[in-house]
């Protein structure tokens, strides 16, 4: 396949960089696209360019603005296909998940926004004894600066374009430079769907060039961020001076909380997902999985069987579960973690260190790794503590209900957890106890966008979702009249 040469979206004109940096097909370790190294010069071109578009772009009606956006949803639908073979090369994870998953959600994004916009409503307050009328009015606020990370790359950067441009604003966008493929091919997509030139603006390259020339420019009031805790921090740093509107969707340390009255068999089933899916590489994965003791035993037995017959392999093959990590780098990274887990004297069920890969010649460079399962492991330690971000995930036995709250809240994270009972009283007192923005009762995934998303903790600022990204993509305004 000839090497792919990404170029910036600016103005609805694809414009060439002068330097690059590489990217890496994870599934072989070799260099497969050229991304544009963009600093603060292409940002405040494409700053320039959002600005402009944004006179006409927001004053435009919300059933002109749905109409675009549903063509989006129309022209990438189209090209499924081809998108979900780009994400897979890009990213490392299996054909089918992007297929089953990423574009298909991608999709549904521009559609649900496109839909959502149409009935938003005002609030309205009569004061009586005043005799007065209070309404809201919203408008769009302005350039809005998107940042998005590398493991949903076109999921998590359509739920920021989407509501961006559906509330009347215009764009900047950086998608993460490991993984900028399907969002500039995608820029060909908002030129087949009439996207005005300068609504919509990509600029690639790397996050504390690229991104931070976005968080420090003076003319981008809003700045939506998905990605690390550590990375939000610095951004948080580097916005403080400018009065800007910021949503953080960050990190989490993710427990499953699983009685002994659980239906164990779906159970086990969704916690090798939850745990596993997309290399473990999705914030929402489990990992900490708390397990009440008498069923303890016979969990762990059966769920270090089902995770030992998850395939890791080539990404384009169905019958891998797993495809590779991002990077060299971030493999390491976990498998640091392994050796961290060791060195504390915890114990490898099954896994890295316990069943070798065994991977055809071209893939031998490629960044895999087995799904990891620790045991014995210690309250404090670094691995039921921070973040590892791939396929790693330890089990706990755990005596009392009140036990496993306390527990399961001792971290710094708050995003996401699950709770498995078959009482429905538990599964209510427990969800409302455990400190995440989503809490999955007897499941895990599955989204409506009509309810809030974010994280709590240092998992995040803010909430997204159909009236949730309204809130943040608009600004209210009340009008009051005395009558
Ligand atoms: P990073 O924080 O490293 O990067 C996220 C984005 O920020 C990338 O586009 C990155 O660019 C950019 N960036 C890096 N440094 C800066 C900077 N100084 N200023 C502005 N932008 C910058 O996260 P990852 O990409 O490694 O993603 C993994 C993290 O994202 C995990 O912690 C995961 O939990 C979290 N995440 C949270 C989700 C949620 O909804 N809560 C969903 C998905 C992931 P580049 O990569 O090009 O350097």
């Amino acid at each position: 396949m000839e090497e792919v040469v990404v170029a910036n979206f600016i103005n609805g004109e694809f414009v060439p960089a002068s330097s690059y940096v590489p990217s890496f097909d994870p599934s072989t370790g070799k260099v497969w696209a050229k991304i544009p190294d963009s600093g603060a010069e292409e940002v405040d071109k494409a700053v320039t360019a959002a600005k402009t578009a944004f006179k006409t772009w927001s004053v435009k009606s919300a059933e002109e603005r749905s109409k675009v956006l549903m063509k989006i949803a129309e022209k990438l639908e189209a090209r499924m296909a081809e998108f979900v073979e780009l994400e897979s090369r890009d990213q490392g994870k299996p054909l089918w998940l992007s297929k089953a998953v990423d574009i298909p959600r991608a999709v549904h994004n521009f559609r649900v926004f496109a839909s959502s916009v149409l009935h938003d409503t005002n609030r309205s307050s009569v004061m009586n004894a005043a005799n007065a009328v209070n309404y809201t009015v919203r408008d769009p606020v302005g350039v809005a600066g998107l940042i998005s990370p590398w493991n949903l790359p076109l999921y998590l950067l359509s739920f920021k374009i989407a509501p961006a441009i559906a509330a009347g604003n215009t764009v900047v966008a950086k998608p993460s430079e490991m993984t900028s493929v399907s969002a500039w091919k995608l820029c060909e997509v908002f030129n087949e769907a009439g996207v005005p030139p300068g609504v919509i603006n990509l600029v690639f390259g790397v996050g504390p060039k690229a991104g931070e020339a976005i968080v420090v420019h003076p003319d981008v009031p809003l700045i939506s961020f998905t990605g690390g805790t550590v990375t939000a921090k610095r951004l948080k740093t580097s916005a403080a001076p400018f009065s800007k509107k910021l949503s953080l969707e960050l990190g989490g340390k993710n427990p499953a909380v699983i009685f002994a009255d659980a239906d164990m068999e779906k159970c086990i089933a969704t916690t090798i997902r939850s745990s596993f899916l997309n290399q473990g590489e999705i914030c929402l994965c489990t990992s900490r999985i708390y397990v009440e003791k008498p069923a303890y035993e016979d969990f762990l037995k059966k769920f270090v069987e089902e995770t030992k017959k998850l395939k890791v392999g080539n990404p384009r093959e169905d019958s891998s579960f797993m495809g590779a990590l991002i990077s060299k780098e971030h493999l390491e990274k976990v498998k640091g973690y392994v050796k961290v887990g060791v060195e504390e004297g915890a114990t490898i069920a099954c896994g890295e260190g316990k069943e070798s890969l065994d991977l055809p010649a071209e893939y031998k460079d490629g960044y895999y790794m087995r799904p990891t399962v620790f045991t014995d492991l210690k309250d404090d330690s670094r691995l039921m503590k921070e973040e590892i971000f791939g396929p790693v995930t330890c089990v706990v036995p755990f005596d009392t209900e009140e036990e496993v709250i306390v527990k399961a809240n001792d971290v710094q994270y708050g995003l996401a957890a699950t709770v498995w009972t078959q009482d429905v009283s538990r599964l209510h007192r427990v969800s409302r106890k455990i400190q995440a923005g989503t809490v999955w009762a007897n499941c895990w995934l599955v989204r409506d966008l009509n309810m809030p998303f974010g994280g709590m903790k240092d998992s995040g600022t803010g909430r997204e979702g159909c009236v949730d990204s309204m809130d943040f993509y608009t600004e209210q305004k009340t009008i009051c009249l005395k009558l």
